[in-house]
């Protein structure tokens, strides 16, 4: 029984049906089960093949952050690379050496004191590097606790903007979650706010770099102030976790003189998605430590490595090295200033785009995608005729993926539209965007009332996955 119950699997189902020049004989290949028989590898390949057109086309997908484009070179060397296992140290030591490489590159772009003393790994993506940042912070407060920590509930601080992966590392991992809510027009936590949720079990305070409810970056140097004053009164010591999924990819290229990274000391740890703005197709995700205590050796494995050593920390064993591999072509291929380039087009098209949709009329910006190319509108108040949602629908009759959801406490009544610009999304594309957006206006402008909430938006944003409805899509 798949993890996903649904009618299609209750009820039965025709077979596949294979198209007549293939073969003379029907063929029977059925949907849910193993078949029995064998049949051509061109057949197969065309049977796969034809069902996955009906998959969006990506690059009209602007939901998503996570890359939808790369270079021929790139992909050649991840084909070429596919029967790398990430694990096998000993067998691919080449891909592990990339792999350490490219650990001391973002170690030296996030600034740590001393870049060799920095460690860290790739991950599958930020989520389980967040799952590693957060059982890091759980095992130093466990070793800062004692005995105590036995009978104590372990607690992890945190905007409610925060993306899914961290409402699972609480989850699975016995860690209650203590949301900071949204305010007024504050989209994400405040220092003062976070503070006040921190006590003596808080095992650290998550800021999101390029929430992904709106682009925005959340005030890391005032967070770490606010908590260094904590621990003059108090002498609590709480370290941060940076979620730089997205903005720690778009920072240190585009706004280096911000202070978020290893420069702040109560910065423990970092991690983003390689397959954002890393430009790296999905796969891939880095989980840094600004040094060896940031990372109790407790938790560190090790695996066989040319007959000697390897300390590993990861959730998973087997993993393809095909993306770590492309991560450093990136690196190499790009540079310092071809990632500032990629970075600073995605800002231009997101900032551009923004202010273009603000002169439509009926649409008020949340944010202009001038910190992580992302923005959110919501629709002016005083506009009745429709709905974010309305937009949202209209917008994918044309095939464009824009999502729309509503905010989450204390801001459940706003409803927004996300437009994320990723590398690929050029101006070109944003003005047929815009055309399209102007023409459904005409439409919806007619109408006498919105026509969908967001109960009927369920399911549609990209990556929605949550066990609270109210929670939007968002990946
Ligand atoms: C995308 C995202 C994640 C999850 O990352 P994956 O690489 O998709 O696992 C976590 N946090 C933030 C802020 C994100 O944008």
């Amino acid at each position: 029984m798949p993890l996903k119950r649904g009618q299609q699997h209750d009820r039965p189902s025709r077979d596949l049906e294979l198209n007549p020049v293939f073969s003379r004989e029907p063929v029977k290949v059925p949907r849910h089960a193993l078949p029995k028989g064998e049949m051509e590898p061109e057949t197969a390949y065309q049977l796969v093949h034809d069902e996955l057109m009906l998959d969006g086309n990506a690059r009209l997908n602007l939901a998503t952050f996570v890359s939808t484009w790369a270079e021929p070179q790139a992909l050649r060397l991840m084909a070429e690379c596919a029967e790398k296992n990430m694990i096998d140290k000993d067998e691919y030591p080449q891909t592990a050496e990339l792999e350490t490489r490219c650990v001391h590159m973002l170690a030296r772009l996030w600034n740590a004191p001393d870049a060799h003393r920095a460690v860290g790994c790739s991950t599958t993506g930020s989520s389980e590097a967040a799952m590693l940042g957060g059982l890091a912070l759980k095992r130093r407060w466990q070793h800062r606790r004692g005995a105590d920590a036995k009978a104590a509930k372990p607690n992890l601080v945190m905007g409610i903007n925060v993306q899914i992966c961290w409402e699972k590392f609480a989850d699975y991992f016995d860690v209650e979650a203590r949301y900071v809510p949204m305010e007024g027009d504050r989209y994400h936590l405040s220092p003062e706010a976070a503070v006040e949720l921190c006590d003596e079990n808080t095992i650290g305070v998550v800021a999101v770099l390029g929430s992904t409810f709106d682009g925005s970056y959340e005030p890391v140097a005032e967070l770490a102030a606010a908590l260094d004053a904590l621990q003059e009164r108090t002498g609590l010591d709480i370290p941060i976790h940076v979620d730089g999924a997205s903005g720690a990819m778009i920072a240190p290229f585009l706004d280096p003189e911000l202070v978020w990274d290893f420069r702040l000391p109560r910065v423990a740890s970092i991690n983003t998605s390689g397959h954002k703005f890393g430009l790296v197709m999905p796969g891939v995700g880095w989980a840094l430590w600004r040094d060896e205590q940031a990372l109790p050796d407790d938790l560190v494995f090790h695996v066989n490595y040319l007959g000697g050593d390897m300390p590993t920390f990861a959730l998973n064993f087997s993993r393809p090295g095909a993306q770590v591999v492309a991560q450093y072509y990136n690196f190499l291929r790009l540079g310092f200033d071809g990632y500032r380039r990629v970075q600073q087009t995605c800002r231009d098209v997101a900032t551009r785009l923004s202010a273009e949709i603000a002169k439509l009329g009926p649409f008020e910006l949340i944010t202009d995608g001038s910190e992580t190319p992302v923005f959110a509108f919501r629709v002016r108040e005083g506009i009745d005729a429709f709905s974010v949602f309305d937009v949202s629908a209209a917008l994918r009759e044309r095939g464009w993926l824009v999502p729309a959801y509503t905010f989450p406490k204390n801001r459940t009544d706003l409803a927004v539209l996300r437009i994320v610009a990723r590398n690929g999304f050029s101006h070109d594309l944003a003005d047929l965007l815009l055309t399209d957006l102007k023409r459904v206006l005409d439409r919806l402008e007619r109408q006498d009332g919105p026509r969908r909430s967001a109960e009927d938006a369920g399911g549609f944003a990209h990556g929605a996955e949550t066990k609270n409805p109210r929670r939007p899509g968002r990946d």
